[in-house]
């Protein structure tokens, strides 16, 4: 009798809390941040590069800077590009901190994840690590937009987080208008490793979790500070990943 009214309680409470309506479009959407509609466009895949996830316009595999450059990571893998509805949403979510936003953008990604990532490569990976942000930009924005991402992927898709792995101790300027070489300079020295996490990161396969990736420059810096840390592979999951240089979004 109790637990009977105990569980009626929480489902009112779950009413409550959760939306009845979808986030994007209003309809009823029976408790879930998004109704089933919504759910499955969002899903849709568009061609991209299979090695650093760009859009392409044709069915190929690889994008054409991918033939000739070689990057630290071994994958980047992100839920679309950075197109209508996700600028608005990561904005809302990183600058308004509208966490409802990020709760839905983790779960679409977890979703995306396991409908195209082989299960016994999710399976293999050990870690995931958020992209660190600066403590006075943490102090600042009050959360890690990264971190909440990747604790909804870590429940959805079991996978441990390894936190304090990395540090971020430098407060990079924002990478707006910086040419490739700059972008690099900028993240010169950006992150640091944590020695006493050193051990965990020995032969791990690792990924590190963003929300939007678009020169790389960042995801290369951190990656290849793993790799000297020990770590076998990196590889990245991200919301969107775009050639752009969205205002404002580039900022950690
Ligand atoms: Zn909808
Ligand atoms: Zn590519």
């Amino acid at each position: 009798m109790y637990i009977k009214t105990l569980s009626s309680r929480l489902q009112q409470l779950s009413a409550y809390l959760l939306p009845a309506q979808c986030l994007l479009c209003r309809l009823p959407s029976q408790g879930s941040l998004l109704c089933m509609y919504c759910q499955k466009s969002l899903l849709k895949q568009r061609p991209h590069c299979l090695h650093c996830a760009l859009p392409l316009i044709h069915d190929e595999a690889y994008c054409s800077q991918c033939m000739h450059n070689v990057d630290a990571f071994t994958q980047i893998y992100a839920l679309d590009d950075y197109i209508k509805p996700y600028p608005a949403l990561i904005k809302n979510f990183k600058y308004k901190k509208q966490l409802l936003n990020g709760q839905l953008l983790a779960q679409l990604l977890s979703l995306s994840i396991q409908q195209n990532i082989p299960a016994d490569q999710i399976s293999q990976v050990d870690y995931l690590i958020p992209v660190p942000l600066h403590c006075k930009r943490l102090r600042q924005r009050g959360f890690n937009q990264a971190q909440l991402l990747a604790d909804v992927l870590a429940k959805n898709l079991s996978i441990p987080i390894l936190n304090q792995a990395v540090q971020r101790i430098k407060n990079t300027c924002a990478q707006e208008g910086l040419n490739k070489q700059k972008r690099k300079k900028n993240l010169k020295g950006a992150f640091t490793l944590q020695k006493e996490q050193q051990a965990s990161l020995k032969d791990a396969y690792v990924v590190i979790i963003d929300d939007v990736v678009s020169s790389g420059a960042t995801v290369n810096s951190l990656c290849t500070i793993l790799l000297q840390g020990g770590a076998r592979r990196v590889d990245i999951w991200a919301i969107c990943r775009t050639s752009r240089q969205p205002k404002q979004i580039i900022s950690p």
